[in-house]
């Protein structure tokens, strides 16, 4: 048997005309944490239906701990749930709440009793038993919900946007609880959301989904410092991106060629050959901004054309003398600079990435 819990093979969904889902593939390790991330529409929620058996898939297979589930009914799959709308029984309170699915299996009172005493104490809800949801704050109605869904022991927990309807304090709170409690049962744990920062600071590996199709399945700091395409490179996070070819290549090293003329050297994991049109991406925090000469390999002038301050970072746009408008991070600072400021600005070769120009763009 492999290692892997789930194993998502080509899965598709169509709708009518609509293909909801189109040849999406990626694999859940054990005890992993892996979040599909993408836009509102993209696909998710299906993709996690389809897996929890609520959805029939159009093609493909889905397999859990090995056994192909595909057409299996959800209660034979062996996966708990945590939506989003987090549908407690309103008229039950905690505890009954929690030992409702337990009930529908018939497990003995004495079971019952003690898994949703230990359901309730992992999620920090002891003392809470007699409470009816009205009476309890969202976050710790998300939290019943959790405890409902551990009560049973899931193989394989599957969760869809569980912390959106919370507010951003709470939502940022049960984050880390929710991934240290993940850690700790090392329980494998699918988790939607279109919340990049929730996806990044969670996950062991991210699965980045555009218009029902997978774009790039990587770890956290690879798709930021290491995105496939252009789409993933815009999505998760803020990017710079400068036009170009590759005029010549070294291994890693690359000389790009912008359109202003200008030659920028960048290193890239991924070989590209010269003649490719690229784009050339620098993310703001790796701009270096000066309003005095600075010399050297990659330095492109322009002028400040808006700050934002937001405190403990100050965003700066530069029209550069291309024409082209970039992005600095600056999080150290001890002035602002004015608009019309005339600014030196420079990006090391190993924070410039490029992505060759994707098919029809
Ligand atoms: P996400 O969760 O990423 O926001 P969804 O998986 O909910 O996206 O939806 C993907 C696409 O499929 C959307 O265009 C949505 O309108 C469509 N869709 C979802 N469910 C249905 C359905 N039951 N019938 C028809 N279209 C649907
Ligand atoms: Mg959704």
């Amino acid at each position: 048997m492999s290692n892997e819990s789930i194993q998502v093979q080509g899965i598709m969904k169509r709708y009518g005309s609509l293909l909801a889902v189109e040849d999406v593939s990626f694999n859940v390790g054990q005890g992993e944490f892996v979040s599909l991330l993408g836009p509102s529409g993209c696909g998710k929620t299906t993709t996690l239906r389809m897996i929890a058996g609520f959805v029939d898939p159009s093609g493909g297979v889905l397999r859990v701990h090995g056994r192909d589930v595909t057409h299996l009914p959800p209660e034979k799959r062996e996966l708990g749930f945590v939506f989003q709308n987090y549908a407690l029984w309103p008229h039950m309170t905690v505890a009954e709440n929690v030992a409702f699915g337990l009930k529908l299996r018939k497990k003995s009172r004495n079971f019952i009793r003690d898994k949703v005493a230990e359901s309730l104490s992992t999620t920090g809800l002891s003392g809470y038993e007699d409470r009816l949801p009205r009476q309890l704050s969202g976050g710790q109605q998300q939290r019943v919900a959790l405890a409902r869904a551990l009560a049973l022991e899931p193989q394989v927990l599957l969760m869809d946007e569980p912390l959106s309807n919370l507010d951003r304090a709470l939502r940022v709170t049960m984050r880390r609880e929710l991934k240290e409690l993940q850690a700790r049962m090392k329980m494998t744990t699918l988790y939607v959301t279109h919340d990049q920062e929730e996806a990044l600071s969670m996950s062991n590996r991210v699965v980045i989904m555009n218009k029902g199709r997978v774009e790039q399945v990587a770890a956290p700091y690879e798709l930021y410092e290491n995105p496939a395409t252009s789409f993933v490179a815009d999505f998760v996070g803020i990017t710079n991106f400068l036009e170009g070819i590759v005029a010549g290549a070294d291994g890693e090293r690359l000389a790009v060629k912008l359109v202003s003329g200008q030659v920028l050297r960048a290193v890239n994991k991924k070989p590209v050959a010269p003649g490719t049109k690229v784009r050339a991406l620098i993310r703001p925090e790796r701009v270096t901004l000066k309003t005095g000469r600075i010399d050297g390999d990659n330095v492109l002038t322009g002028q400040v054309i808006l700050s934002e301050y937001f405190g403990a970072l100050l965003r700066y746009s530069m029209r550069l003398d291309s024409g082209d408008i970039l992005r600095a991070e600056v999080h150290n600072f001890d002035s602002v600079i004015e608009n019309g400021t005339r600014v030196w600005i420079c990006a090391l070769p190993e924070h410039v990435r490029v992505i060759a120009h994707e098919k029809g763009v």
